[in-house]
């Protein structure tokens, strides 16, 4: 059975150009990138190419701005954790929102615990969080102000630079979880004006466990881990050669053929969204018609469950999620349908559709078609 791969917001494949351009960094370029000897200093050149294909990636001014990481949950905790514990003299005022992943959501529950005061902002019913609710939220000792630029479940694009721009003008600085927005969309640095930035390697053709954390020049942060001097004494610890190495190329590789990319999935995203919206009935989009991901596609199918569609999509090879892979089992409603407005069944009864690069039209098809009469067969069940 031919599988069809509809998850890619969970993760995605690693490339065949990454992967041909990391396996030699495994058993003969193995050295560590620390070492003064020859595979040593090879291992060196090759973190420090891939920490500059980065820094060209996202448009920043030094390579010395990248730190790698274990991937974005790591870069999330330690952009705001790193943050409030040197900015704490100065304020412990922090503002996010209710749509963050939960790397963000989880770590400010944390801070609030260690006595730091969180606003998390609403959003509308299309995910948009408005620059002006960060203005009237923001106060003298607000300190960082994170708000990310994708949704991962409904694929909402937020105003970052708006908001960054209110963020500086009150001396707080401004981080942004990209993870879904790198290798989709144009992720600029300067552009967005933002002082940290959060990427995941496994989220654009890299491998799982590795991600990367922009930290704009003078910003002051606390060090992720102690040990030895690696990634400027931030992120101690021997570097990961490989998937640095992969995270470098797959971003490279993801920026330079996004545009055409992004046309072809954006257009699948399309007609998968028409075909749903009108052969099935009682489909609700979740998150917007412009501003939204190329790749996403998140609907409510009322009086069904989200998670017996899966199993049933799952039993014919398409692999699809309901709300996100980090809440799949949990009975909670996602907290990004609820705070759209769905109502509790409303989210319950949510499938996420998430399309990448290898997806064709005719996979598209044939999962429609098969949700038609899946849909069909559970709505009747329910009937009985
Ligand atoms: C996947 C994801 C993360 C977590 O990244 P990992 O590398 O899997 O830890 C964080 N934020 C968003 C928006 C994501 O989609």
């Amino acid at each position: 059975m031919d599988r069809i791969y509809l998850d890619h917001a969970s993760t995605s494949p690693v490339t065949q150009h990454v992967w041909e351009t990391i396996v030699p960094y495994y058993r003969e370029i193995y050295g560590n990138a620390s070492s003064v000897h020859g595979t040593g200093r090879e291992a060196r050149q090759a973190v420090e190419r891939a920490r500059a294909q980065i820094q060209k990636a996202l448009g920043a001014t030094h390579s010395s701005e990248i730190y790698f990481t274990s991937g974005g949950t790591e870069s999330d905790n330690w952009a705001l954790r790193g943050c409030a514990a040197r900015c704490a003299e100065r304020g412990r005022h922090i503002i996010t929102t209710a749509v963050e992943h939960h790397a963000v959501l989880h770590t400010c529950d944390e801070l609030r615990r260690q006595g730091y005061e969180i606003t998390v902002l609403p959003v509308d019913a299309e995910g948009f969080v408005k620059p002006q609710a960060v203005r009237e939220a923001i106060r003298k000792d607000t300190i960082l102000v994170s708000v990310m630029m994708a949704n991962n479940e409904i694929g909402t694009i937020e105003p970052v630079r708006e908001i960054a721009a209110v963020a500086h003008e009150y001396g707080a600085l401004m981080h942004t979880d990209a993870v879904q927005a790198a290798g989709a969309i144009p992720v600029n640095v300067e552009e967005l004006d933002c002082d940290l930035l959060s990427l995941s390697g496994h989220k654009f053709g890299a491998p799982k466990g590795i991600g990367a954390l922009y930290i704009r020049k003078g910003t002051r942060i606390q060090a992720m881990m102690q040990g030895g001097e690696q990634e400027r004494h931030l992120r101690a610890g021997t570097e990961n050669v490989p998937c640095i190495v992969g995270i470098g190329q797959a971003l490279e590789d993801a920026v330079e053929g996004m545009e055409t990319r992004s046309a072809f999935i954006r257009e699948l995203r399309d007609h998968l969204i028409h075909r749903l919206e009108t052969e099935i009935p009682d489909v609700l989009l979740n998150g917007p018609r412009t501003q939204r991901l190329p790749g996403n596609c998140n609907v409510s199918i009322l009086g069904i469950e989200g998670e017996s569609v899966l199993l049933r999509l799952d039993l014919e090879g398409i692999a699809a999620s309901s709300g996100s892979a980090c809440t799949a089992g949990s009975l909670d409603p996602s907290h990004v349908l609820t705070a759209i407005g769905r109502s509790r069944k409303e989210a319950q009864s949510s499938l996420r559709l998430t399309l990448g690069a290898e997806n064709t039209l005719a996979e598209i098809d044939e999962t429609v078609d098969k949700l038609k009469y899946i849909v069909q067969d559970l709505r009747s069940l329910r009937l009985q």
